[in-house]
């Protein structure tokens, strides 16, 4: 479902060139659910953040289902942002003035969609993490894993194949943590989402079929 070939990342900070990505080649099989694990500043969150449209490559290919998506126009690469991955982050990034179910509905909003036609599977999403109960609060009303949880329900609501977690237990307690992982694991073996998440622990590979180890902007198997 991802193939990427020959991956390079080079920032530019004025004079200073940082390679951060040193050919990277990896193949996701659809169904898989992979943890990205390596030190500080391996590149980590760039490769995910590369595998998700959100910056570009400076050289190298990454096929999403056998597209190219650095070929893609900038108009057709956020649609497939919006469309092909959901996306989710450690600090979880919600609207904190938004109610939970309005923050679930953000990217069907932002993709121009009716939401009124969607309440079925906001609440067939919302059974799904657990959340609903709680439709009408705000982010500031939740727990961390609450929290995250309705996260995780904003990237499945346009029903991506695709997964992408940078780091999504790293702001949690080992209690939350186990409960957020085991809600990873159900979406990747009931709904065969294909998972990605960057983890520091080995705790939270052990939910995943196989572990990618980042190094010094290469892939270490
Ligand atoms: P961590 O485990 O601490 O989250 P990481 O493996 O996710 O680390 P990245 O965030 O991918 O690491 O950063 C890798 C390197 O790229 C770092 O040296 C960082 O300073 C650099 N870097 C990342 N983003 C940018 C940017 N937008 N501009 C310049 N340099 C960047
Ligand atoms: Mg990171």
């Amino acid at each position: 479902i991802i193939e990427v070939k020959d991956l390079n990342k080079t920032f530019l900070l004025g004079e200073l060139t940082v390679d951060v990505l040193k050919g990277i080649n990896m193949s996701v099989e659809k169904g898989e659910f992979i943890t990205i694990m390596g030190p500080s500043g391996s590149g980590k969150s760039t490769l995910l953040y590369l595998l998700g449209g959100l910056d570009k490559p400076t050289t190298g290919k990454i096929l999403i289902k056998g597209q190219d998506i650095s070929a893609l126009s900038d108009e057709e690469q956020s649609i497939m942002r919006r469309r092909e991955v959901g996306f989710v982050f450690q600090f979880y990034n919600l609207v904190p003035n938004l109610t939970v179910e309005d923050n679930v509905m953000l990217p069907l909003l932002l993709d121009g969609k009716k939401i009124s036609k969607y309440s079925d599977k906001l609440d067939e999403i919302l059974d799904v993490v657990e959340l609903s109960d709680r439709k009408k609060h705000t982010p500031r009303e939740l727990s961390g894993g609450q929290q995250q949880r309705v996260a995780i329900a904003r990237a499945l609501i346009n029903e991506p194949d695709i997964i992408l977690a940078d780091e999504p237990t790293g702001n949690l307690d080992s209690k939350t943590t186990e409960e957020v992982m085991n809600l990873f694991q159900k979406i990747n073996r009931e709904k065969g989402k294909t998972i990605l998440q960057v983890s520091h622990s080995l705790e939270t590979a052990k939910y995943g079929n196989r572990i990618i180890n980042v190094k010094d902007g290469r892939v270490w198997e």
